[in-house]
Formats: structure tokens, C-alpha cells, sequence
């Protein structure tokens, strides 16, 4: 995946949902295993413990979230008989005996620094100041084999009595248990107390360059509130925004949505100077935009990740809505704004000759599923303001599928084609199966036919 959020230079993460978990404690526990992460003083620093114990010991034990096998590098085993393996027929990794011996309770050391997963949000999003955000569903496990019995996963967080957690966006000392599930959540652990503002409940890292501070503190109020009206509000609590600043040498970023949370990371060091250049505050806001109009999509309603192939639904609304967010909200961004569409309809008919749609995520073309899908978003906003001489847009249709997926309609592609019907428009459905299409040439006519769809 290449990203077309150009302030970054690896991809933003693809995966969200848009699950309203409840994270309480629940009765049922399907997992019979308990998870222990702990955060500890020692005399070089702090270390991160993870353990799991089973009530039932198991031959193996195997992770929900596969995307590489970077836990058999990363998760220092304490008991010498233990590894992490990666099986390649399953794709997955594993945690057994070198002994054979059965499992009932393991010790892990994890790694908190930053680690791209191309597939998948980063296990730590560390902070300049030693604080680190991460992902809880990184560490679901299951005995032997995950079943669909495995849906709960109960979790203890230790931390020292110096720093504190903000799960949910409620601050936490000492420990804190809680049952996860679905995708799981960012957590945070450190000294910094989270910010209120209108519509977050925020974590800035103190040593981000002053514009970007500004801009997550004052503009993300605004692009919320835009996206309340323009689509719908969010359910009663608010989001947690989570923005790190890993300040080490490196040159990736990172931005993904989980249910009710926003998170940015910056693995690098360089940003005051990149806040020099005059599009650095646009491509900011662009970002914050995308991620933020994550929050208001519907997504699957049981915690079915995403179809990857369809992900120019998801990807390329937000990034079109960002540019309607931005248009509306700042004048002066309408040049930048028309140069990113028209970048991202080259980029798009020069990807398509590499890869159609569908496949683009197996082939490294990820960033199509963002500048393709923005093109055929913006075909379809520009048809049916002309179709409804500007009663309706782009949000009505999103609103729309809201409304279907919470009458239990999939919320994919079809669903969302279903919807454009009514504004009889064979020729905006035509172009867009097209553009989607397994045909490159027709894919390529299509984008170009959507791309000259204007109303005004
Ligand atoms: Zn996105």
C-alpha cells in the first residue's frame, strides 16, 4: 500500500470499523485465557510484560491478527521452552513448547517501539515522552485454534504508579481490567493527561511541531462538527484522539480509526522542518479530515474485517469528504484541493494500467483504493446535486447506507450501488462498474467518464 496522504510516506492503515463496542465487563467470557500486559520500572528504564493464563492447558496457543510474523522477533519469551513460530500453511503465528510440553502459562517481553504492519494498526504508538498508545487486539489469543466461541477477550493492564492509562477516554491509575473484543482499541499508558476538547478526548504529544498542535486542538473540532451535521452525530461519548510523535529516526506515519477512536502516529523526527513547507498545513488537516470522516462511516456490525478489494468504498469517501470538509472550511484551500483531485485521477489511470481495483491491494497499489475511489466519490456528489438541483449529495447517499447497514443490509459496495438508483443515473452506475471492473481498459474509460461528471 502506498499512501496518498502525502505527509506520509508509508500508508495509512486501512483497517477501521465503526463498531460501537461496549467495553465493559461482560458475563460470558468465551476465552478461557486470561491476558496480563504490564508496564514495568526497572533499572534501565521500563519493560513491557505480557502473559496469558489458561485455565485449561492447551497444546498451542494462536493469535486472532496475523499480519506478518514479526511477534516471533519481537515477544522475548521468559521460559526458554517456549517460541513463537510462524506456521506458513495457516499464515498464522504460534506460541508452543519446544518440548512438546502443554501450555498453561507464558511470559512474553514485548518491543514498545513502532512497527509497520501493513495489514494491520502498529502494536505501540510510542510518544516523545516515553508514553506509549497500543493496540489491545494485537494480543487476543486463542487455545489451540480460534473458533467463533472466541469473541471476548478479557484483559489486565499494570501499570507504574508514576503514570497512568486512558482506556476510553477515562484516565486510570495503577490497573485496569476490561473485557475486549471486535477489533479491540488503542490504550494509553504515560504521564500526559488527555486533553477535553469539544469533540475529543485527546492525547497530543507535547513535542509536535505548534501548527500540527493548533491544528488536532482547534481545526479537528471543526471537521468534526462538519461531519456531525453533514452526515450524522456521534453516539454520546466522545471519540478519543490519540497524536504521537515518536521523534526517532525514521520516515513512516501512520493514521487509523477504531470505534470511537481517531490515532496518528509520526515515526520520524523531522517534522518541524517539513512544517516549513507551505502545504504542510493542508496536507495536516487533509489527514485529520480522512480520519476523522472514518468515525462517521458505517462499518460491519460483527466484526468481520473489511473486504479489502471493495476498501475504494471507505477510503476514497474519506478522502473525498475531506476535500469537502476542507472546501467548506477553508477558503483557501480550493487550489491545493483541486490539485490533490486531479493528482489523484493520474494516479489512478496510470495505477489502473498496473492493477484493476479489485487486486490492488495484493499488488502493492493500496493508495489506488484512495485516489480512484475519491474520483468515483466525486462523481457521484456532482451527479446527484444535478439530479436533485442541490438538495441532495454525496452525504445523502451516506446516510442512506448508514440507515441500511442499521437495518442489517451488508455494508459494502452492492448495498451502497443499490442506493445510487434512485437518482436514475445509468450512466454514473455504468462508468463506476466499469472503473471497478475486472476489464483494465474499461476500468480506465470508466475513471475517465466519472472524472468529467461535473454539475457545475
Ligand atoms: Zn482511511
Amino acid at each position: 500500500m502506498t499512501n496518498p496522504v502525502r505527509i506520509l510516506v508509508t500508508p495509512l492503515l486501512t483497517l477501521f470499523t465503526l463498531l460501537l463496542i461496549s467495553c465493559t465487563t461482560s458475563a460470558s467470557l468465551a476465552s478461557p485465557i486470561a491476558t496480563v500486559i504490564e508496564k514495568l520500572q526497572t533499572e534501565n528504564g521500563t519493560t513491557w510484560v505480557l502473559s496469558y493464563t489458561l485455565d485449561k492447558p492447551a497444546e498451542r496457543l494462536v493469535f486472532v491478527r496475523n499480519p506478518d510474523s514479526s511477534r516471533a522477533t519481537r515477544w522475548q519469551p521468559e521460559d526458554s521452552d517456549i517460541e513463537i513460530a510462524y506456521n506458513i500453511t495457516e499464515q498464522q503465528e504460534i506460541v508452543r513448547s519446544r518440548t512438546g510440553k502443554p501450555i498453561s502459562k507464558v511470559s512474553f517481553i514485548l518491543t514498545p517501539t513502532y512497527k509497520h504492519l501493513g495489514k494491520d494498526y502498529a502494536p505501540f504508538s510510542p510518544f516523545s515522552d516515553s508514553g506509549n498508545a497500543f493496540h489491545s487486539g494485537r494480543l487476543f489469543v486463542c487455545a489451540n485454534f480460534c473458533t467463533d466461541e472466541d469473541k471476548e477477550w478479557p484483559i489486565t493492564l499494570k501499570v507504574p504508579n508514576d503514570e497512568h492509562i486512558v482506556l476510553n477516554g477515562k484516565v486510570v491509575k495503577d490497573s485496569v481490567t476490561w473485557v475486549d473484543k471486535n477489533n479491540g482499541r488503542q490504550v494509553y499508558v504515560g504521564k500526559q493527561q488527555p486533553v477535553i476538547t469539544n469533540s475529543a478526548v485527546a492525547l497530543i504529544d507535547p513535542a509536535l511541531p505548534k501548527s500540527i498542535q493548533a491544528s488536532l486542538k482547534y481545526d479537528m473540532p471543526k471537521i468534526m462538527a462538519y461531519f456531525s451535521r453533514s452526515l450524522h452525530p456521534l453516539a454520546a461519548e466522545k471519540p478519543m484522539l490519540l497524536a504521537s510523535y515518536a521523534m526517532v529516526d525514521g520516515h513512516s506515519s501512520q493514521g487509523g480509526t477504531l470505534p470511537n477512536q481517531i490515532f496518528m502516529h509520526w515515526n520520524r523526527n523531522d517534522l518541524d522542518k517539513r512544517a516549513e513547507n507551505s502545504d504542510f498545513a493542508n496536507k495536516t488537516l487533509w489527514f485529520f479530515a480522512h480520519e476523522a470522516a472514518h468515525l462517521y462511516q458505517p462499518g460491519s456490525t460483527d466484526g468481520v474485517s473489511e473486504n479489502r478489494e471493495q476498501s475504494w468504498l471507505h477510503e476514497g469517501s474519506a478522502d473525498y469528504f475531506a476535500a469537502t470538509a476542507m472546501n467548506y472550511l477553508y477558503k483557501d484551500a480550493n487550489s491545493y484541493i483541486q490539485r490533490r483531485i486531479r493528482h489523484a485521477f493520474e494516479n489512478c489511470t496510470q495505477g489502473l494500467t498496473q492493477s484493476i481495483l479489485a487486486n490492488a491491494y495484493k499488488k502493492g497499489r493500496f493508495n489506488l483504493y484512495y485516489s480512484c475511489g475519491m474520483i468515483i466519490h466525486r462523481a457521484i456528489d456532482n451527479v446527484v446535486q444535478q439530479k436533485t438541483s442541490g438538495k441532495e449529495s454525496l452525504f445523502t447517499v451516506w446516510k442512506q447506507l448508514q440507515k441500511a447497514v442499521s437495518r442489517g443490509m451488508p455494508p459494502g459496495t452492492a448495498t451502497f450501488l443499490t442506493l445510487l438508483e434512485p437518482y436514475n443515473a445509468p450512466e454514473l452506475i455504468n462508468a463506476i462498474k466499469n472503473a471497478t471492473s475486472n476489464d483494465d481498459k474499461k476500468a480506465i474509460q470508466g475513471i475517465q467518464a466519472l472524472y468529467k461528471m461535473h454539475w457545475q
